[in-house]
């Protein structure tokens, strides 16, 4: 479930339009917070913005940072394993290299897709796209996954 205007009904946030998609919500959890921390902590100041939008097939939650930018060469080694870009910007920041490498492959579990778009010294903005499925799909299995649950207790 996502949204994209925040609707504020006292005790409890909900976001509009609702999207459905079919995928294991601790894969995407570890992707968006992966994503996340990125766009933070390369952002020595500026700011960070996490959007939602969806067509009838696709769901996409961009990431999208003012930070310090990522060089076009380094842009195609980026989900590999271990790739940590190496310059006067970085060399003060820790990490593996391994979120991204990660978050990619955990895109494609959910047949989906992660890229990026950035622009050295000005910003990225990084976008997950996953397939989404449609309202009456996603009531059949709410009242299929709520009927599993009274058999089975
Ligand atoms: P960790 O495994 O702890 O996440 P990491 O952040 O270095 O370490 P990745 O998240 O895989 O590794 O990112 C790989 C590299 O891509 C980073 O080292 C950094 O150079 C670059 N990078 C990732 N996100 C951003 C971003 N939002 N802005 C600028 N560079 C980024
Ligand atoms: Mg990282």
């Amino acid at each position: 479930m996502f949204v994209s205007d925040i609707i504020d009904e006292g005790k409890e946030k909900s976001l509009q339009p609702i999207f459905y998609a079919n995928i294991d919500p601790d894969h995407f959890r570890e992707v968006v917070s992966n994503l996340i921390e990125n766009a933070i902590k390369y952002t020595p100041s500026g700011e960070v913005v996490v959007n939602v939008t969806g067509d009838d097939k696709q769901i996409s939650i961009s990431v999208k940072d003012s930070g310090i930018g990522i060089p076009a060469e380094d842009i195609p080694h980026l989900f590999q394993k271990f790739y940590r870009v190496d310059n006067s910007d970085t060399r003060e920041i820790g990490g593996t290299g391994l979120g991204l490498y990660l978050s990619r492959r955990l895109a494609e579990a959910m047949s989906g897709n992660l890229r990026v778009e950035s622009k050295y010294k000005e910003g990225s903005t990084f976008y997950l796209e996953i397939p989404r499925m449609n309202s009456s799909e996603a009531k059949q299995r709410s009242i299929y996954n709520a009927n599993d649950q009274k058999f089975s207790s």
